[in-house]
């Protein structure tokens, strides 16, 4: 179901806090006027039976937000990740509901950098055996003969947050660093760490020493580090996972260990965890395995609960949804900016929705003038504006998914010049087969939206409230007979707006009347039975 866009005050705003969080998170939220409900280790069962009402939920990565959960939810609107991977959330759900999913992928970055650091020194001198050996009595340094890091070389999969983080403390320790990221390599772009070579993946699993990977999980990178990818590794070296599990084929790299190819592998993460006592990896003693510690650090806790109480909190006080993984980005200046243009961008959709017979498969939308700069997200509005009706409750989440769904091409163009205007936005909405087609084009004057062209015809149109639109033939009379009978029906015309194209014998006219009541069905059919009427429309914006 998906959630009402209302405004909410903190007051009425219920958030849950449903994953152990250090306490920094609900002081922050208390701070900003709301009152988190802590409702810790909850089945799944029990959240579905918890969630409705919630307009908000805090995770770590020990619940797990189902399809079932969410679709349970009724009112949630933003579910926020205190941490970085998203893997505990249905985001596809999520998206479909139109509900936020946020993470705060800042404040791990250190700690878990330093606990692939960690790891890697760790490999290089068999500490965790060699702190077992000494325990059980064994004061003999065989098979302990360590190597030096100094020199070596550290290949980083993904230059992100982490990775970079990683690589500088690598080049701290005289480390000679190269890496494989590619959104940055196609790019062109250079590395954005100094002395950092960027290489394909290949080429860095062949030179490197010690292989680090800081990669999401996502189709593309699922088994990354395949049989074969581990076959092109250089003899003797060694594999350090601080990032996820299912990036690497942990059966190959038992395998590669078992058969002295590589030197030693740690994993903080695993494709299954806890993993099985019989996994292949388990048992050795050339594996240091930790249980999912990237993150664990007093430090990080901290950092991850007081910026995912923040980025709620500012969400349902500012509308800015910062970190979201499914919504666009917009910062709150440029939000209170734009804020006429995007009112304008959703009252042009829901013009276009209304105005077409047909469903649209087509929303060409032009933004000119200074709203260019914002193009994308307009279009966005001017979609979430033509989905938007009771039964699709499209919002800016979802607006994208729907339009996929129903087969809505979105095309964006921007022009520089609006002519006499500051901004323009156009919006051309086609049915299948461009069968039909119409044109609107509005803009801002003062702090308030404006239809200014319908098709051929210009106009000065408020967009707003109950119009009913007539196009009709020009004829002398038309006028005052559809007056007497919007009069007859007892409803106020506030206003009346006419549009007409010259040329031709007999011109065309369009008519907006700005009721103070929807028109009944009666009423447009008496109307559309009038003989210069050509076609007759209610409009609610
Ligand atoms: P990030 O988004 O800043 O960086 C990820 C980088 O990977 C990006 O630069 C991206 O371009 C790159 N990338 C994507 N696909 C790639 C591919 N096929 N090959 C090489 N590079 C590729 O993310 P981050 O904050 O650096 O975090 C990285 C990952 O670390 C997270 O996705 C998360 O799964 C993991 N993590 C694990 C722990 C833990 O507890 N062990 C804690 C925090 C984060």
């Amino acid at each position: 179901m998906t959630p009402s866009t209302q405004r909410l005050a903190p007051s009425e705003t219920r958030i849950l806090i449903c994953d152990e969080l250090s306490e920094i998170a609900v002081e922050t939220f208390r701070a900003n006027g709301f009152s988190p409900e802590v409702c810790t280790g909850l089945s799944e069962d029990e959240l579905v039976a918890t969630i409705p009402g919630a307009h908000a939920m805090v995770v770590r990565s020990a619940t797990k937000v189902t399809r079932r959960v969410i679709e349970a939810a009724d009112e949630l609107r933003v579910i926020g990740r205190a941490g970085v991977g998203i893997d505990n959330v249905d985001r596809q759900a999520a998206t479909e509901n139109g509900i936020i999913v946020m993470n705060t992928p800042l404040g791990n970055t250190v700690t878990t950098a330093e606990l692939a650091i960690s790891l890697i020194c760790s490999l290089s001198r068999h500490i965790p055996k060699a702190d077992r050996r000494t325990r059980t009595g064994n004061w003999k340094k065989k098979g302990l003969m360590g190597t030096e890091l100094t020199g070596k070389t550290l290949g980083v999969i993904g230059l992100g947050r982490i990775g970079q983080v990683a690589a500088k403390r690598a080049l701290g320790l005289e480390m000679n660093v190269i890496a494989h990221d590619p959104y940055l390599t196609s790019r062109g772009g250079e590395s954005p760490v100094q002395s950092v070579e960027l290489l394909e993946l290949d080429e860095l699993l062949t030179r490197s020493d010690f292989v680090t990977l800081h990669v999401p999980l996502l189709d593309s990178t699922r088994n990354l580090l395949s049989e074969e990818k581990l076959a092109l590794m250089k003899p003797g070296a060694r594999l350090i996972n601080a990032a996820r599990g299912g990036l690497v084929d942990e059966a190959a790299l038992a395998t590669a260990l078992e058969e002295g190819r590589l030197a030693g592998a740690a994993l903080d993460v695993l494709a299954e965890e806890p993993p099985a006592p019989d996994h292949p990896l388990v048992g050795r003693e050339d594996v240091i395995l930790t249980p999912h510690l990237g993150a664990s650090s007093h430090e990080a806790q901290e950092n991850v609960a007081r910026q995912v109480a923040e980025q709620i909190s500012t969400f349902f006080l500012e509308g800015v949804a910062n970190n979201a993984v499914n919504a666009p980005a917009v910062s709150a200046e440029t939000l209170r900016k734009i804020a006429p243009y995007v009112l304008l961008a959703e009252k042009l959709g829901g013009f276009l929705r209304q105005r077409c017979e047909g469903a649209v498969r087509k929303l060409e939308i032009t933004v000119s003038g200074e709203a260019k700069d914002s193009a994308e997200y307009l279009s966005l509005a001017t979609l979430v504006g033509l989905l938007r009706s009771a039964e699709m409750g499209a919002n800016y989440v979802n607006a994208n998914l729907l339009a996929a769904e129903r087969n809505i091409r979105v095309l964006n163009a921007v022009e520089e010049d609006a002519g006499a205007y500051q901004s323009l936005i156009k919006v051309r909405a086609s049915t299948q087969g461009g069968e039909e087609s119409h044109v609107v084009t509005g803009t801002i004057f003062g702090r308030s939206p404006r239809l200014v062209r319908i098709d051929d015809l210009h106009l000065d149109l408020d967009p707003s409230g109950h119009l009913l639109m007539t196009r009709h033939h020009d004829r002398p009379g038309v006028m005052g007979q559809l007056g007497t009978m919007i009069g007859e029906s007892g409803l106020n015309i506030s206003r009346l707006e006419l549009g007409t194209a010259k040329g031709g014998e007999d011109d065309i006219a369009l008519a907006f009347f700005s009721l103070d009541d929807e028109p009944s069905d009666g009423l447009v059919k008496s109307i559309r039975a009038l003989a210069p009427i050509e076609e007759v429309r209610t409009i609610n914006l």
